[in-house]
Protein backbone atom coordinates (compact mmCIF):
# COMPACT_ATOMS: atom_id res chain seq x y z
CA UNK A 1 0.00 0.00 0.00
CA UNK A 2 1.22 3.33 -0.38
CA UNK A 3 1.47 6.19 1.38
CA UNK A 4 -0.47 9.38 1.04
CA UNK A 5 0.59 12.64 -0.39
CA UNK A 6 -0.64 16.07 1.40
CA UNK A 7 0.21 19.51 -0.16
CA UNK A 8 0.11 22.57 2.67
CA UNK A 9 0.28 25.79 0.84
CA UNK A 10 -0.42 29.44 2.48
CA UNK A 11 0.53 33.11 2.32
CA UNK A 12 3.61 33.74 3.91
CA UNK A 13 3.88 33.82 7.88
CA UNK A 14 0.49 32.32 8.09
CA UNK A 15 2.00 29.66 10.36
CA UNK A 16 2.85 26.70 8.09
CA UNK A 17 6.08 25.75 9.04
CA UNK A 18 5.21 25.75 12.91
CA UNK A 19 1.95 23.49 11.84
CA UNK A 20 4.33 21.39 9.71
CA UNK A 21 6.71 21.10 12.00
CA UNK A 22 4.07 19.96 14.78
CA UNK A 23 2.50 17.40 12.70
CA UNK A 24 5.60 15.97 12.11
CA UNK A 25 6.79 15.58 15.76
CA UNK A 26 3.54 14.29 16.72
CA UNK A 27 2.26 11.92 14.00
CA UNK A 28 4.55 8.98 13.24
CA UNK A 29 4.13 7.27 9.60
CA UNK A 30 4.82 10.54 7.96
CA UNK A 31 7.91 12.40 6.98
CA UNK A 32 8.81 16.42 5.28
CA UNK A 33 9.92 16.50 1.64
CA UNK A 34 13.10 18.42 1.71
CA UNK A 35 12.66 20.99 -1.32
CA UNK A 36 15.54 22.35 -3.06
CA UNK A 37 16.18 26.00 -3.45
CA UNK A 38 18.22 29.01 -4.25
CA UNK A 39 16.88 30.57 -1.39
CA UNK A 40 20.11 31.78 1.06
CA UNK A 41 20.15 29.82 4.23
CA UNK A 42 18.13 31.44 7.53
CA UNK A 43 19.95 31.17 10.59
CA UNK A 44 19.30 28.52 12.59
CA UNK A 45 18.01 26.81 8.88
CA UNK A 46 20.54 23.14 8.36
CA UNK A 47 21.07 22.00 4.53
CA UNK A 48 19.43 19.17 4.05
CA UNK A 49 17.10 18.96 6.97
CA UNK A 50 15.08 22.20 5.82
CA UNK A 51 15.72 22.50 2.25
CA UNK A 52 18.95 21.83 -0.02
CA UNK A 53 20.33 24.98 -0.68
CA UNK A 54 21.56 25.00 -3.94
CA UNK A 55 22.88 27.75 -6.49
CA UNK A 56 20.68 28.82 -9.76
CA UNK A 57 23.16 26.96 -12.33
CA UNK A 58 22.02 23.40 -9.91
CA UNK A 59 18.79 24.22 -10.12
CA UNK A 60 18.51 24.81 -13.30
CA UNK A 61 20.18 21.59 -14.61
CA UNK A 62 17.87 19.93 -12.07
CA UNK A 63 14.93 21.61 -14.00
CA UNK A 64 16.54 20.85 -17.58
CA UNK A 65 17.02 16.65 -16.38
CA UNK A 66 13.10 16.50 -15.16
CA UNK A 67 14.37 15.91 -12.19
CA UNK A 68 11.38 18.05 -10.30
CA UNK A 69 7.85 16.99 -9.61
CA UNK A 70 7.32 20.49 -9.96
CA UNK A 71 8.68 23.74 -9.01
CA UNK A 72 8.52 27.47 -9.14
CA UNK A 73 9.51 31.05 -8.44
CA UNK A 74 8.68 32.13 -4.88
CA UNK A 75 9.14 35.82 -3.64
CA UNK A 76 12.44 35.81 -5.89
CA UNK A 77 13.82 32.42 -5.60
CA UNK A 78 13.28 29.30 -7.03
CA UNK A 79 12.31 26.17 -5.48
CA UNK A 80 11.38 22.87 -6.21
CA UNK A 81 10.29 19.44 -5.20
CA UNK A 82 12.71 16.13 -6.23
CA UNK A 83 10.29 13.43 -7.91
CA UNK A 84 12.31 10.63 -7.40
CA UNK A 85 12.70 11.31 -3.43
CA UNK A 86 8.70 11.94 -2.98
CA UNK A 87 7.84 9.01 -4.81
CA UNK A 88 10.53 6.86 -3.07
CA UNK A 89 8.95 8.17 0.56
CA UNK A 90 5.03 7.12 -0.30
CA UNK A 91 6.61 3.64 -1.90
CA UNK A 92 7.41 2.12 1.80
CA UNK A 93 3.46 3.30 2.90
CA UNK A 94 5.00 6.25 4.15
CA UNK A 95 2.91 9.73 4.03
CA UNK A 96 5.12 12.64 2.63
CA UNK A 97 4.03 16.51 3.63
CA UNK A 98 4.87 18.92 1.00
CA UNK A 99 5.32 22.83 1.95
CA UNK A 100 4.90 23.91 -1.53
CA UNK A 101 3.40 27.30 -2.80
CA UNK A 102 0.06 27.87 -4.90
CA UNK A 103 2.14 27.20 -8.46
CA UNK A 104 3.47 24.26 -7.03
CA UNK A 105 -0.05 22.84 -5.90
CA UNK A 106 -1.32 23.67 -9.42
CA UNK A 107 1.34 21.52 -11.14
CA UNK A 108 0.77 18.38 -9.23
CA UNK A 109 -3.24 19.28 -9.77
CA UNK A 110 -2.66 19.14 -13.49
CA UNK A 111 -0.69 16.36 -13.37
CA UNK A 112 -3.09 14.35 -11.63
CA UNK A 113 -1.20 12.88 -8.93
CA UNK A 114 -3.68 11.76 -6.02
CA UNK A 115 -2.81 14.03 -3.10
CA UNK A 116 -4.71 15.75 0.05
CA UNK A 117 -4.87 19.80 -0.72
CA UNK A 118 -4.59 21.77 2.17
CA UNK A 119 -4.56 25.13 2.58
CA UNK A 120 -3.54 27.69 5.56
CA UNK A 121 -4.92 30.80 6.17
CA UNK A 122 -4.10 33.59 8.75
CA UNK A 123 -7.48 35.11 10.92
CA UNK A 124 -6.72 38.67 9.16
CA UNK A 125 -4.19 40.55 7.51
CA UNK A 126 -3.22 42.08 10.01
CA UNK A 127 -2.27 38.80 11.93
CA UNK A 128 -0.33 38.06 9.27
CA UNK A 129 1.80 41.06 9.25
CA UNK A 130 2.62 41.20 12.61
CA UNK A 131 3.36 37.25 12.37
CA UNK A 132 6.05 38.37 9.64
CA UNK A 133 7.21 41.13 11.84
CA UNK A 134 7.62 39.16 15.05
CA UNK A 135 9.29 36.33 13.18
CA UNK A 136 12.23 38.52 12.60
CA UNK A 137 14.07 36.45 9.70
CA UNK A 138 13.01 39.00 7.12
CA UNK A 139 13.70 42.69 6.25
CA UNK A 140 11.37 45.18 5.84
CA UNK A 141 11.19 44.94 2.02
CA UNK A 142 10.85 41.56 1.77
CA UNK A 143 7.91 41.52 4.43
CA UNK A 144 6.22 44.18 1.89
CA UNK A 145 6.72 41.53 -0.73
CA UNK A 146 5.29 38.63 1.07
CA UNK A 147 2.56 40.32 2.12
CA UNK A 148 1.86 41.82 -1.97
CA UNK A 149 2.08 38.16 -2.75
CA UNK A 150 0.10 36.81 0.31
CA UNK A 151 -3.50 38.27 -1.47
CA UNK A 152 -2.25 36.17 -5.17
CA UNK A 153 -1.41 33.24 -3.04
CA UNK A 154 -5.13 33.48 -0.82
CA UNK A 155 -7.12 33.94 -4.21
CA UNK A 156 -6.29 29.83 -5.16
CA UNK A 157 -7.90 28.49 -1.70
CA UNK A 158 -10.82 27.27 -3.29
CA UNK A 159 -8.66 24.84 -5.14
CA UNK A 160 -7.69 22.95 -1.93
CA UNK A 161 -9.65 20.24 -0.30
CA UNK A 162 -9.45 21.76 3.16
CA UNK A 163 -8.71 25.13 4.78
CA UNK A 164 -8.01 25.53 7.64
CA UNK A 165 -7.81 28.86 9.72
CA UNK A 166 -4.39 29.18 12.07
CA UNK A 167 -5.69 31.11 14.90
CA UNK A 168 -5.15 29.15 17.82
CA UNK A 169 -2.15 26.63 16.67
CA UNK A 170 -3.23 24.03 18.89
CA UNK A 171 -6.64 24.15 17.48
CA UNK A 172 -5.45 24.61 13.65
CA UNK A 173 -2.70 21.45 14.45
CA UNK A 174 -5.45 19.35 15.71
CA UNK A 175 -7.73 19.47 12.66
CA UNK A 176 -4.38 19.14 10.37
CA UNK A 177 -3.53 16.17 12.05
CA UNK A 178 -7.45 14.75 12.23
CA UNK A 179 -6.84 15.45 8.14
CA UNK A 180 -3.70 13.12 7.79
CA UNK A 181 -5.32 10.33 9.97
CA UNK A 182 -8.91 10.32 8.09
CA UNK A 183 -7.09 10.11 5.11
CA UNK A 184 -5.26 6.78 6.74
CA UNK A 185 -8.66 4.66 7.29
CA UNK A 186 -10.41 5.23 4.04
CA UNK A 187 -12.00 2.05 3.08
CA UNK A 188 -9.92 1.89 -0.43
CA UNK A 189 -6.70 1.65 1.67
CA UNK A 190 -8.03 -1.64 3.75
CA UNK A 191 -7.04 -4.90 2.09
CA UNK A 192 -9.96 -6.02 1.29
CA UNK A 193 -7.83 -10.37 1.24
CA UNK A 194 -7.10 -9.27 4.66
CA UNK A 195 -10.56 -8.82 5.97
CA UNK A 196 -11.78 -12.02 3.67
CA UNK A 197 -9.04 -14.05 4.91
CA UNK A 198 -9.21 -13.34 8.93
CA UNK A 199 -12.85 -12.71 9.38
CA UNK A 200 -14.77 -14.28 6.24
CA UNK A 201 -13.85 -17.50 5.87
P1 LIG B 1 5.05 30.34 7.41
O1 LIG B 1 5.84 29.07 7.37
O2 LIG B 1 3.63 30.14 7.00
O3 LIG B 1 5.70 31.46 6.66
P2 LIG B 1 5.77 30.44 10.27
O4 LIG B 1 5.42 29.06 10.73
O5 LIG B 1 7.21 30.79 10.11
O6 LIG B 1 4.95 30.83 8.93
O7 LIG B 1 5.05 31.44 11.30
C1 LIG B 1 5.22 32.84 11.19
C2 LIG B 1 5.31 33.43 12.61
O8 LIG B 1 4.02 33.34 13.22
C3 LIG B 1 6.28 32.66 13.51
O9 LIG B 1 6.95 33.58 14.34
C4 LIG B 1 5.35 31.75 14.34
O10 LIG B 1 5.89 31.46 15.62
C5 LIG B 1 4.08 32.60 14.46
N1 LIG B 1 2.83 31.81 14.54
C6 LIG B 1 2.51 30.66 13.88
N2 LIG B 1 1.26 30.26 14.18
C7 LIG B 1 0.76 31.17 15.06
C8 LIG B 1 -0.49 31.32 15.75
N3 LIG B 1 -1.50 30.43 15.61
N4 LIG B 1 -0.64 32.37 16.56
C9 LIG B 1 0.34 33.29 16.71
N5 LIG B 1 1.56 33.22 16.11
C10 LIG B 1 1.77 32.17 15.27
P1 LIG C 1 10.33 30.10 2.65
O1 LIG C 1 11.36 30.85 1.86
O2 LIG C 1 9.58 31.01 3.60
O3 LIG C 1 10.89 28.88 3.31
O4 LIG C 1 9.24 29.57 1.62
C1 LIG C 1 8.62 30.47 0.75
C2 LIG C 1 7.53 29.77 -0.02
O5 LIG C 1 8.10 28.76 -0.88
C3 LIG C 1 6.50 29.05 0.86
O6 LIG C 1 5.21 29.37 0.34
C4 LIG C 1 6.80 27.59 0.62
O7 LIG C 1 5.64 26.79 0.73
C5 LIG C 1 7.29 27.61 -0.80
N1 LIG C 1 8.07 26.41 -1.13
C6 LIG C 1 8.96 25.75 -0.35
N2 LIG C 1 9.44 24.67 -1.00
C7 LIG C 1 8.82 24.65 -2.22
C8 LIG C 1 8.88 23.77 -3.35
O8 LIG C 1 9.59 22.77 -3.38
N3 LIG C 1 8.12 24.09 -4.42
C9 LIG C 1 7.30 25.19 -4.45
N4 LIG C 1 6.57 25.39 -5.55
N5 LIG C 1 7.22 26.03 -3.41
C10 LIG C 1 7.97 25.76 -2.31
Amino acid sequence: MKGNIFIISAPSGAGKTTLCRMLLESTPGIVFSISYTTRPPRPGEVDGKDYYFVDEKSFMDMVRAGEFLEWAEVHGNLYGTSKKKTLEIIQHNTDVLLDIDVQGAAQIRQKGIEATYVFILPPSLDALRKRLEHRRTDSEEIIMRRLQNAIEEIRAYSEYDYIIVNDRLEVALEYLRSVVLSRRVEKKRISHEWVRKTFLT
